[in-house]
């Protein structure tokens, strides 16, 4: 396959599939809400302004997306061909990153669910079951 986008073009793509209300997270967010629960959204006084937070219940949900996150999936193994190093360390520094987004929130009493893009992929199997053990648990 040839690679026929410009570095800006792709910079642009990489951005965009990035940026925040993505399909994925959409996704959650209206899975979430068929639960009947209440919940806010990307809270930038929180570490890592995490996607989906339920404050009544300290609860936080953040949907990674593979690459970026680095999930250890196909998806999360991609290896781009332009710039491969930049977004190598790019990457890493997502990682590192969230594990002390984690770390933080967790010291403070939040408890965090991490959703995969991937999973998002086949919700009824991979997703419902988890958040429904995740929100609707000790409430
Ligand atoms: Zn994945």
């Amino acid at each position: 396959m040839t690679d026929v986008h410009t570095r800006e073009q792709r910079s642009y793509n990489m951005s965009r599939i990035k940026g925040k209300d993505t399909k994925p997270e959409l996704i959650v967010r209206s899975l979430v809400h068929q639960m009947g629960l209440r919940f806010r959204l990307h809270r930038k006084d929180l570490p890592g302004k995490p996607d989906i937070v339920l404050p009544r219940h300290n609860k936080i949900i953040f949907v990674h997306g593979c690459f970026w996150h680095m999930h250890r999936c196909r998806y999360g193994r991609v290896k781009p061909k332009t710039n491969a190093e930049f977004w190598q360390e790019k990457r890493e520094g997502n990682v590192a990153r969230d594990r002390r987004n984690l770390k933080a929130l967790r010291a403070d009493g939040w408890q965090v669910l991490v959703i995969w893009e991937c999973w998002v992929r086949e919700p009824e199997k991979k997703v419902v079951g988890r958040l429904e053990k995740f929100l609707l648990e000790n409430l």
